[in-house]
């Protein structure tokens, strides 16, 4: 029976031997935090060799705290961290990037919400992925200042979606294998890509994709930069590569992340001036 009583106790995993350091260095990113106690708070990051690692950070709610706005959700900061016997204690941090654009903008505000959901969804404490900080990075950059942040919204999906193991098959049907022609096919989130129309039939749940949409999303995975560099896509393409993403990572999630219901309401309140 001892082990039923302690099996809510988690023992710290990896980096916790003896031979580690007591204080080390790193930067990450805030991706979500909450108030604990009269003035800390417990905050999730992701950094470039940890992976993601929650963290608290003493005192950081007081005005006099030197931390205070070096720790805000999205904040690119360089970290000093001791560590604790539960949670990491953060020390010290000083910002690098504070994507201060995006801070009075509802809009762009919501997307890095998603972003920083995204990120949390898909990964696991200390498991590094430095691609996966990277992208990050590189999409708070271009949703600060991107004229369409949006675009740069299906990218990221799509870069996370391949860096986490999960890159959709594009250019061969799943079921035949032959090469997908540019007729309207099939996109089967449960078999992650497409299947052309003769095996449709493989997954009835497979809604359709059209000719237009496949080939952004094809881009999207081999051809970031320039199709980045596109003003905007035509409305209804965009719709229909947001709707197939989103119905691949939700089933891939199993659940949609919280900020995609967040950005439907905005669309429909037409937030967007
Ligand atoms: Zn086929």
């Amino acid at each position: 029976m001892r082990g039923d009583i302690f099996a809510f106790i988690k023992p710290r995993k990896a980096l916790t031997n003896s031979n580690s350091p007591r204080v080390y260095r790193t930067e990450g990113i805030v991706l979500k935090g909450y108030d604990f106690g009269e003035a800390d708070r417990i905050l999730t990051l992701y950094t470039p060799q940890l992976g993601k690692l929650r963290a608290i950070a003493k005192g950081v709610r007081r005005t006099k705290s030197r931390k205070a706005g070096h720790l805000d959700l999205f904040t690119r900061s360089n970290l000093l961290v001791a560590r604790g016997r539960q949670l990491d204690i953060i020390t010290q941090a000083e910002t690098i990037e504070s994507f201060a654009p995006m801070r009075i903008d509802l809009v762009r505000l919501s997307y890095a919400h998603y972003v920083a959901e995204l990120v949390d969804a898909f990964t696991v404490e200390q498991m590094a992925n430095y691609p996966v900080y990277a992208t990050t990075v590189a999409t708070l950059r271009r949703i600060s200042t991107a004229e369409d942040p949006a675009l740069s919204i299906r990218s990221f999906e799509v870069q996370l979606l391949g860096l986490m193991g999960y890159r959709p098959q594009l250019h061969r049907c799943l079921s035949c294998d032959t090469a997908i022609e540019p007729v309207s096919n099939r996109f089967s989130p449960k078999m992650g890509g497409v299947l052309c129309p003769l095996c449709a039939s493989e997954d009835r749940a497979a809604g359709p994709i059209s000719v237009q949409a496949l080939k952004v999303l094809r881009n999207l995975q081999t051809n970031e930069a320039a199709i980045l560099q596109l003003p905007e896509l035509p409305l209804e393409v965009g719709q229909e590569v947001e709707a197939r993403l989103q119905e691949y990572i939700e089933y891939r999630l199993e659940k949609g992340p919280r900020s995609v219901r967040f950005l439907d309401q905005l669309r429909t309140e037409g937030a967007r001036p």
